[in-house]
């Protein structure tokens, strides 16, 4: 029996570390040992609690009510608020869609309005809900122009059901302009959500502490429902978002009941149904361990991080910051001297995990960093690694791929492709080995020319080539 849990931490040392500050994305560490055993021991004891009837489990519908209330007090939420506790961010996001469209069953081809920097999340929801995403290029600050927003809303305003806006974007740590185009949307009778599912539980401590933050919370008018994670920076354990709506009303929509048939009257007020209490259980924990005040602490760590890590990225030549965050993410650009998909291999070399970001709608590509407030303690580490990755890369000299399949790779239609045709795809950009078995597939150590040749292709090739891939690791052992 315990030899089950042997091989699970065997198997667990091939994974990123989620502890210790040295992984840039994924994941968050508050670096605080005590709070990660309190919430790892809160899941484990809900693991089979159910709440799929808060009647039955009534601890888990109090757990829910107090979670929302702290998150409603953080986002200046009008008393009339309310909120339901998600799986993660793409629910809370897939929910603040779903909740826009259904309010609007008069719409027949329902139509969203999103910065080219929103969430993937909401082009799922667009995917998974057939409503069609309008989307409104950033301005060279990487924030949206609000004048911009509005056309594209009055475009065709009478099947818009939605207009969405990032606090922070995940891809460059800015805050889109809130206020103006919430009041757009008001203007216009239409909702508008803020995703904070990444900055929602930073950006108001980052006031607090005195650091230009612009408004984004619900003490903007329009602003209609937010979308903020306790798996990120609430450093709760993965598993929960929030998703809050200004009033009881606007959440209406987003409850799915079922009493026309002969089991039980399902009523649910997320996508699960039978659903762990673990998640839910461990992030009460953790938000009751640390509070007002020791998010405050945390805060002040991490930005504490992200400053000192800007002013180290300032002195690496080769190196630049993309634009000043708004919250604790950073995107980090290379000059031609070396590429950005080396330096993140040659951080991963000297274990730390840096995220590669492809170019996308003219900008090149860059290197992703989510700090977390237990990066503090490492950060002349993080910039000692940095530098020699840099240097690493400089020598090694940008990526080349060559210039037949470069042009072969831009050319393509996925549309076009067999299964034959990807397999090779697979084996030429190197993800796959020519001998490899599908489910036993390893990536390679050094990602940067497969990146590199990905970077080229087309984000419709990107998909595609990725999905292949993936369609063939996951393939059952036997
Ligand atoms: C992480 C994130 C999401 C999606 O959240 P998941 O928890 O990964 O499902 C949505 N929006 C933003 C801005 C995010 O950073």
């Amino acid at each position: 029996m315990s030899d089950a849990l042997a091989r699970l931490r065997e198997m667990q040392a091939a994974d990123l570390p989620v502890h210790g500050g040295r992984t840039l994305a994924y994941v968050y560490d508050s670096g605080l040992p005590d709070v990660d055993r309190i919430g790892r021991e809160a899941v484990a004891a809900y693991a089979g609690s159910n709440g799929l009837d808060p009647t039955a489990f009534p601890s888990l519908l109090q757990m829910e009510n107090d979670l929302v209330g702290f998150t409603a007090d953080l986002l200046d939420a009008p008393g009339t608020a309310v909120g339901t506790v998600t799986s993660g961010g793409t629910e809370s996001c897939l929910l603040a869609v779903q909740s826009a469209r259904d309010s609007r069953p008069d719409v027949e081809h329902p139509r969203m309005v999103v910065p080219s920097t929103v969430h993937a999340a909401f082009l799922k929801a667009a995917h998974y809900f057939r409503v069609e995403a309008v989307v409104v290029p950033v301005g060279p600050d990487f924030r949206v122009d609000p004048a911009a927003m509005a056309a594209a809303l009055d475009d065709d305003l009478h099947r818009t059901v939605l207009a969405v806006v990032s606090a922070p974007s995940y891809a460059h740590g800015v805050v889109d302009p809130v206020s103006e185009v919430a009041a757009t949307a008001a203007e216009r009778g239409l909702r508008c959500h803020v995703d904070a599912c990444i900055g929602g539980w930073v950006l108001p401590y980052a006031a607090r502490l005195g650091r230009p933050v612009p408004p984004w919370t619900f003490a903007v008018d329009g602003v209609t429902s937010i979308s903020v994670d306790l798996h990120k920076y609430a450093y709760a354990p993965k598993g929960t978002s929030v998703l809050l709506h200004r009033t009881s009303e606007h959440r209406r929509p987003q409850y799915f009941a079922h009493a026309d048939w002969p089991g039980y009257t399902m009523l649910n007020s997320t996508m699960q149904s039978t659903k762990s209490g673990g998640p839910l259980a461990g992030a009460w924990a953790v938000v009751r361990s640390l509070g007002d005040t020791g998010y405050e602490l945390l805060s002040r760590e991490v930005f504490e991080a992200v400053d000192r890590i800007v002013a180290g990225v300032a002195d690496i030549a080769a190196l630049r910051l993309v634009v000043p965050p708004d919250s604790t993410l950073l995107a980090l650009a290379t000059d031609a001297t070396c590429d950005p998909f080396t330096v993140c291999d040659e951080m991963a070399a000297r274990g730390w995990y840096v995220q590669p970001q492809m170019g996308h709608g003219g900008w090149p590509a860059t290197i992703h960093l989510s700090v977390s407030a237990a990066t503090n303690a490492h950060v002349d580490e993080l910039l000692g690694a940095l530098r020699e990755a840099v240097a690493a890369a400089v020598a090694a000299g940008p990526v080349g791929v060559d210039p037949g399949v470069a042009a072969f790779i831009e050319a393509l239609d996925p549309a076009i492709l067999s299964e034959e045709d990807f397999d090779g795809l697979l084996v030429a950009a190197g993800l796959v080995g020519a001998g490899d078995r599908p489910g036993g597939l390893a990536l390679p150590d050094r990602m940067a020319e497969v990146n590199a040749m990905l970077d080229l292709a087309s984000p419709r090739m990107r998909e595609a080539l990725l999905v292949a891939f993936l369609d063939r690791l996951q393939r059952p052992n036997r």
